[in-house]
């Protein structure tokens, strides 16, 4: 299966990618989790990234595209993958088309996760991740045992810098002019899902599966 997930920032991508992932036994590549592990490292990347991240734009196409590039070339997305994350405009959704024509293989299918903007933002605000894993915890509907401490992993949790009100409001109007037109654009190929993200995690995660089943020989 090769699968790209798509919805708005805070719609609960990061977390499903981990189950679905998991149920269709490919490897999970985002291109956030990336740039942080970049960023946490100090590497050049990483400082180039982290202006663009903390301001709530998108890091520039050629970066990311050729980050991608390397990421899908690895042995482990033979028997497939999910991207999340990426692509984030149409621009990268092109680029992704000659990645894996390159590689001789095509894009199965995207998911989409459907979800209001109040939603968005009450999870974007309570968002809390965990420095050594990456894991992604809510304060309120998705709650490590301890306060602050990864459950699975023991590490710290922190906000991401981007979570902040303001960055959150910027990265939503990003989303909405370069990351929404993707919608239509793979709808036209007809190569479109969308699922209901309201809800909670497992049922998102139910829904997700039923909905990409039909597709795991894609
Ligand atoms: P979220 O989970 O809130 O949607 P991500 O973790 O996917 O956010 O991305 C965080 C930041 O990393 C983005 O705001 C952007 O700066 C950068 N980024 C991630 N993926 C891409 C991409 N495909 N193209 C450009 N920038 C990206
Ligand atoms: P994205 O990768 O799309 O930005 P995340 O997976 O990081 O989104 O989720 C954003 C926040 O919402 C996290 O704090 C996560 O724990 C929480 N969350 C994810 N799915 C749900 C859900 N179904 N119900 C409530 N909160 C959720």
């Amino acid at each position: 299966m090769r699968l790209v997930l798509v919805g708005p920032p805070g719609a609960g991508k990061g977390t499903q990618a981990e189950f679905i992932a998991e149920n269709f036994g490919i490897p999970k590549i985002s291109t956030g989790d990336i740039f942080r592990a970049n960023v946490s490292g100090g590497t050049d990347l990483g400082r180039l990234a982290k202006k663009y991240m903390d301001a709530g734009d998108l890091v520039p196409d050629e970066v990311t595209n050729a980050m991608v590039r390397d990421r899908l070339a690895e042995s482990d997305t033979v028997a497939g993958f999910l991207l999340d994350g990426f692509p984030r405009n149409v621009s990268q959704a092109y680029e992704l088309d000659g990645i894996l024509g390159d590689l001789g293989v095509a894009l199965g299918v995207v998911l989409d996760l459907n979800v209001d903007n109040d939603e968005v933002v009450r999870r974007l605000s309570g968002r809390r991740t965990c420095k050594k894993c990456g894991h992604v915890w809510h304060v309120e509907y998705d709650k490590p045992d301890a306060d602050g401490v990864c459950d699975r992993c023991g590490g710290e949790l922190y906000q991401r810098d981007d979570d902040r009100p303001e960055t959150v409001r910027h990265r939503l109007e990003v989303y909405g002019q370069q990351t929404a037109p993707l919608i239509e654009f793979y709808a036209g190929r007809k190569q479109l899902v969308e699922i209901d993200a309201l809800g909670t995690v497992e049922d998102v995660t139910e829904r997700a599966i039923a909905a990409l089943t039909p597709f795991a020989d894609a």
